[in-house]
């Protein structure tokens, strides 16, 4: 079985390329394969700074790699934080006071003008070859900090067909849904051979997808 390492230093990433193609390929993080895990996010959109997080390995693992990389899309904020999610505010920042900031920074839009979207990129590298799956999660800001279960903006975020925020929906609604989960299964296919069609990355800030 081939062996895919997945750039990230975030378990719960992990978990979920896990969960999807366990029994493709052999999933392993930066650590299992014996190598430091770097973050590197300084590309212009999504699909660049997938496609860097992956770069970063290409000498060092003689297989399938992948990065990935994904944000939150405001439509009232003009398409913000896009790529810079996990820098909106500072770096510091923890993600409670990000949502806080995003939810003073919406207090006078209305509900239906609260549109926002998570997208999810995935570049593969596959023999030296760049492949790039995307993954979107419509949904809208709501008015308050709601939920536990998530991580980042899941507790403002709630998807569309839903009454309850991603982090009161929790994982395994969630893993169903998400954006990242979208695109691991288009990577699922590609790898099972089913289909060599992938999605380009999109350059920010495109709204819809
Ligand atoms: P990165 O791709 O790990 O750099 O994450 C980008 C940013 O988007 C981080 O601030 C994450 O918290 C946020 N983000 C990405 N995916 C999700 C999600 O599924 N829920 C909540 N926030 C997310």
């Amino acid at each position: 079985m081939r062996r895919l390492l997945v750039a990230t230093g975030n378990r719960g990433k992990l978990c979920e390329f896990k969960a999807v193609l366990d029994g493709i390929v052999e999933i392993v993080c930066p650590d299992e394969a014996g190598l430091e895990f770097k973050d590197v996010e300084e590309g212009v959109d999504y699909a660049e700074n997938a496609r860097m997080k992956a770069e970063v390995y290409r000498k060092q693992f003689n297989d399938l790699i992948c990065g990935e990389d994904s944000g939150l899309e405001i439509d009232a904020l003009e398409g913000r934080p896009g790529p810079l999610s996990a820098r909106y505010g500072g770096e510091e920042m923890p993600h409670r006071e990000k949502c806080k900031m995003i939810l003073a920074e919406l207090a006078d839009i209305p509900m239906y003008e609260r549109t926002a979207r998570f997208r999810a990129t995935i570049a593969l590298i596959d023999s030296g070859r760049v492949e790039t799956f995307e993954g979107v999660l419509e949904g809208w800001i709501g008015f308050e900090y709601r939920g536990d279960k998530g991580f980042g903006y899941d507790p403002i975020f709630i998807p569309r067909g839903f009454s309850r925020t991603n982090a009161e929906l929790g994982m395994i609604v969630k893993n169903r849904i998400s954006h990242r989960a979208k695109a691991i299964r288009k990577l699922a296919e590609y790898l099972k051979g089913k289909t060599s069609i992938t999605t380009k990355g999109t350059k920010f800030p495109e709204k819809r997808q």
